[in-house]
């Protein structure tokens, strides 16, 4: 079914002299004529509208225009540089948005106020359109209101295109095999950094992060600007994290490359050994925030050195006094200076000695979302209890502590 343009009626009658003289005034291209009546009638375009505004008002046509200085005739030149700009990009959806001399939209105001008319479109609006449309032909991607991969933004005084370009998230779980690496980059404390004597000019305390490990891999074929890296909690730097690995979005801002490899930059992040990473994929902001609202237990062997030994009997008594109790912690002194003191109360959902050999004790942990395990072990001056080293009695020191397992999902696995 063809869209036949019906006529019309584009003002009401009796207003042809007060038009005729504000055109008579302040002449108009035709198309700034017909946008004053944009909103009248479907399936003409404002060229079209103005064409027939001044025959009706049996008026001439001229380019000489009052309001746009003629402007509206440049959108093939505008659309050739967000051409230029887009093709620098990888995409599948687009916006067009524009900048204009700030003297052409008080001209519009002013035009608006005098002739009292409620059906005008502002040009801005026009500009984006038929620009977008030009553009979406001749690149054949679409353009998207709402969550375009790149916006071009036309400074129309100065013929300049400057690009927004949405970031892409990649959703993932990191595994760490090795201690001593911290999930994000960890700038040098002496000088923030900026790179010194006591960082050996790296600007960090540590080599590596997660971060930048997997980073390396990432924006190499991303080609993006920046990194952001979103983990569903951390674990200590001297901490493994194992098992099915931490839930994490990767974020590139600014990525020249939208649709990524992700079974080759997994290959290649893993080929490393220190961090690995599983179920690459690719994600979005809304996961981020998610991800970083949820709360899950977590499983933990911890290797603890007593004081003085204990029999088998003390130890597994003592364990078992850890699942029955409600631990009270306070905040930890290693915390304390950045944090307000608080007590928390939670509880250790399943405990098992796995192994001991003299003074050396391995034990498993399941607790929930927040608690602070090296406290629990070691009780944290009395800031923590219960608390094993209290339970059994002598000094408890940790020696070693790894993630097993954060129990994302999982009710009771
Ligand atoms: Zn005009
Ligand atoms: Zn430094």
């Amino acid at each position: 079914m063809v869209d036949n343009p019906v006529e019309p009626q584009l003002w009401e009658r009796g207003h042809e002299d007060g038009l005729r003289a504000a055109f008579g005034a302040r002449p108009l291209c035709v198309t700034c004529v017909g946008r004053l009546f944009a909103r009248v009638g479907r399936g003409l375009s404002n060229r079209e509208r103005g064409e027939r505004a001044l025959s009706k008002l049996r008026m001439k046509q001229t380019n000489d225009c009052w309001l746009c200085r003629g402007l509206v005739d440049e959108i093939h030149k505008f659309a050739g540089l967000v051409i230029d700009e887009l093709s620098k990009w990888d995409l599948e959806t687009f916006l067009v948005g524009c900048k204009l001399d700030p003297d052409l939209l008080d001209r519009e105001e002013v035009l608006w106020a005098e002739l009292a008319l409620r059906t005008y479109e502002p040009i801005k609006a026009e500009i984006n359109r038929e620009v977008g449309k030009v553009v979406e032909a001749r690149l054949g991607k679409s353009a998207d209101f709402n969550r375009p991969d790149v916006t071009a933004v036309i400074d129309t005084m100065l013929d300049h295109v400057e690009v927004q370009v949405a970031p892409i998230y990649i959703y993932g779980r990191y595994r760490k095999l090795v201690r001593g690496i911290p999930q994000t980059r960890w700038p040098c404390r002496w000088c923030r950094g900026r790179g010194c004597e006591n960082c050996d000019f790296k600007g960090k305390m540590y080599e590596d992060s997660v971060e930048e490990i997997i980073a390396e891999q990432v924006m190499v074929d991303a080609e993006g600007q920046e990194h952001s890296f979103h983990g569903m909690g951390r674990e200590d730097i001297d901490a493994r994290m194992l098992g099915k690995g931490r839930p994490f979005v990767f974020e590139v801002q600014r990525p020249r490359h939208r649709n990524l490899d992700l079974v080759s930059i997994s290959r290649r992040i893993n080929r490393g050994g220190k961090v690995d990473v599983i179920e690459l994929r690719p994600s979005n902001k809304l996961e981020v925030i998610s991800l970083k609202g949820r709360r899950c237990d977590k499983t933990y062997r911890i290797t603890v050195c007593l004081g003085e030994e204990r029999s088998l009997q003390k130890i597994n008594e003592a364990v078992k006094a850890l699942i029955e109790s409600e631990i009270v912690q306070r905040t930890p002194i290693r915390v304390v200076h950045r944090r307000a003191d608080r007590k928390r109360i939670r509880r250790v959902l399943k405990a098992e000695v796995e192994s001991i050999q003299g003074a050396t004790l391995q034990i498993r942990l399941r607790t929930e979302a927040g608690t602070y395990v090296k406290e629990l072990i070691h009780g944290d001056e009395g800031r923590t209890r219960p608390n094993l080293a209290r339970l059994l009695d002598t000094q408890v020191e940790v020696v070693e502590l790894d993630v097993l397992e954060i129990h994302d999902g999982d009710r009771d696995g």
